[in-house]
């Protein structure tokens, strides 16, 4: 890896950050708070929230076995993307690679930073082609994003073919698992420890089943999340946002029983949609979610809109011409899609 203050915009090597009320209080006694303007009257938010969310990384530090400096947390997976562009990537000079297709937003976070973003085909069957991806990389190349498990075409990477570019391109790597906890492969959270231009991203929003909270993870080394905390809003992440964490944070074995439901739904909805006369093809899933190839997609998704259900249009997506991409519901609502399918006589 380049050294991290050759990788980093000179702008942010030099910053000198916000200092809030709550970061410069450092005593440990303290009961009396006269310090940041804040009202008096317990509405009960009536003070600002923990700008490092201190309470929150203990939790995970305990869950994932890594020290809290390790972590960082933001408005949604959203808020950690958009930050390695502004901390990593020059605007207008350098640029940052990742395969096609892949989640949109790392897409739109390079255009709103102006920031050249370079599309590497997957292959036919969706798998990496870290060659190619690293054969693009130039000087200006910042960092290269991989989203395993993929959305939206479901399927995880293999572990070599991972290791293979976080290995050896020199600049960060950003590991995307926002479905990992659907997925039978490996993650890569713990190898930071090994890899020193890591970033994996984690979110509340999906096997958490908190998508309205809006709270995303990045785990990295604590170089890299010093960057990310000297860059954020100061208060990034609200009390409630905090509170509810901790309480979701306690009820992860209720998380897993979510997810064994949800594989074992994906299994039944996949079996149901091979007998479809319209179907065409499925890939291998590792998410919470199905693609699905059938023929006249386009107009099956019109027509579902008209059943009053709303499934993914792909179809306009690189490599996925004809595919719908469904996520898998509560059991009641997944019979809904099927049989809506099987009603569907063409027209
Ligand atoms: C849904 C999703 C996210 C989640 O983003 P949030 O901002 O945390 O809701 C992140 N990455 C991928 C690939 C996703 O599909």
């Amino acid at each position: 890896m380049r050294p991290l203050e050759e990788l980093v915009r000179p702008n942010i090597c030099s910053l000198t950050p916000y200092s809030c009320a709550r970061d410069e209080y450092q005593g440990a006694e303290a009961t009396v708070f006269l310090d940041a303007n804040e009202s008096p009257y317990n509405t009960p938010l009536n003070r600002y929230p923990d700008p490092l969310q201190r309470k929150v990384k203990d939790a995970l530090s305990h869950i994932y076995g890594l020290r809290s400096e390790c972590f960082f947390l933001g408005n949604g997976s959203d808020e950690a993307i958009d930050l390695v562009y502004r901390i990593f990537c020059r605007p207008g000079r350098d640029n940052v690679v990742a395969p096609d297709p892949t989640y949109g937003m790392y897409g739109v976070a390079a255009d709103i930073n102006d920031v050249e973003y370079r599309r590497v085909p997957l292959a036919a069957d969706f798998s990496l082609q870290a060659e190619r991806l690293l054969e693009v990389c130039n000087a200006q190349t910042k960092a290269i994003f991989l989203c395993s498990p993929n959305n939206p075409t479901g399927n995880a990477f293999t572990a070599e073919a991972i290791e293979q570019v976080v290995a050896r391109f020199q600049g960060i790597v950003v590991v995307d698992e926002a479905y990992a906890d659907f997925s039978s492969q490996p993650s890569w959270v713990k190898r930071i420890v090994d890899y020193p231009n890591l970033i994996v991203l984690r979110t509340f929003s999906k096997a958490w089943a908190s998508a309205g909270v809006r709270l995303g993870l990045a785990f990295a080394r604590p170089d890299i999340i010093a960057l990310f905390n000297k860059v954020k809003y100061p208060y990034n992440v609200s009390q409630l946002t905090q509170d509810y964490a901790l309480e979701m944070l306690s009820r992860r074995y209720e998380v897993l029983e979510w997810v064994k439901r949800l594989l074992d739904e994906r299994t039944k909805v996949v079996a149901a949609l091979r007998l479809l006369p319209f179907y065409e093809k499925d890939y291998p899933s590792d998410a919470n979610f199905v693609l699905v190839k059938l023929q006249g997609a386009r107009r099956i998704y019109d027509y579902l809109i008209g059943q009053g259900i709303v499934v993914r249009d792909r179809s306009r997506v690189t490599l996925c011409d004809d595919c719908l991409r469904i996520t898998i519901g509560l059991p009641t609502e997944n019979s809904r899609l099927l049989a809506a399918l099987r009603q569907y006589n063409g027209k």
